[in-house]
């Protein structure tokens, strides 16, 4: 017999129901099929979904960003969407670049550039001044109206030099003491493990198994 849910929802009510995940970034679905493998509910990109269209990411927060893409996509489709937001931190620059972490120095100025500038930026600063974090929003916007969103961080500081091959952006960069490698060291599935974006899917996918959605 199938449980009764939150809100007097039935389990397996949304069974067979597929989330389209508002992003049209690659990288991001191959973490996103990992990490949501076996919930029950079929994940397509907005490529898959035949979505094409440019969304302004013009909120304060990360929150707010990924409730924006999350809510638009919803109200274009009818379906479930699941949106992230995520950027560095970095305590000695204020936070910044924070939610303008892809905008920094401009969308098309490679990384190699911007992480050379932030470098350049903290010449001189002593290690217990360098801490940073990459941080991960995500929302799931339900065609009821109801909005669940999770939100994690991954704790490090900023290198004193790019390092590693591996992930993409910042990583270079970002440098996990505890493990003594930057996080462009790390294998993909070690970063799965350790990252802001890893950590928040896998508490979206706890609030979404907990909600009876998947
Ligand atoms: P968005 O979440 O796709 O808007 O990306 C935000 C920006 O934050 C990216 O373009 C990167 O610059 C940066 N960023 C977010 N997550 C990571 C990460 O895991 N590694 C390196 N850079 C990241």
């Amino acid at each position: 017999m199938k449980g009764l849910g939150a809100r007097g929802r039935t389990e397996g009510e949304f069974m067979n129901k597929r989330i389209i995940f508002a992003t049209g970034n690659e990288g991001k679905m191959r973490e996103i099929h990992m990490i949501m493998e076996g919930c029950g509910a079929e994940i397509v990109s907005m490529k898959e979904a035949g979505i094409h269209t440019d969304i302004v990411e013009d909120g304060a927060t990360f929150e707010e960003n990924a409730i924006i893409k999350a809510k638009t996509i919803m109200q274009m489709t009818g379906e479930i969407v699941m949106a992230d937001d995520s950027g560095l931190e970095i305590d000695f620059l204020d936070r910044a670049p924070g939610v303008y972490s892809a905008r920094f120095m401009g969308e098309d100025t490679s990384y190699e550039i911007k992480n050379a500038a932030i470098l350049e930026k903290l010449a001189g600063v002593p290690e217990e001044k360098r801490t940073a974090r990459f941080v991960c929003a995500i929302a799931c916007a339900l065609p009821d109206g109801r909005i669940f969103t999770s939100r994690e961080n991954m704790e490090g500081m900023i290198g004193y030099e790019s390092r590693g091959g591996n992930g993409f952006g910042y990583d270079p960069i970002f440098y996990l003491p505890e493990y003594g490698c930057s996080s462009a060291e790390l294998t993909p599935e070690q970063k799965n493990e350790l990252s802001h974006r890893g950590k928040a899917l896998r508490s979206m996918r706890e609030i979404l198994k907990r909600e009876y959605i998947i």
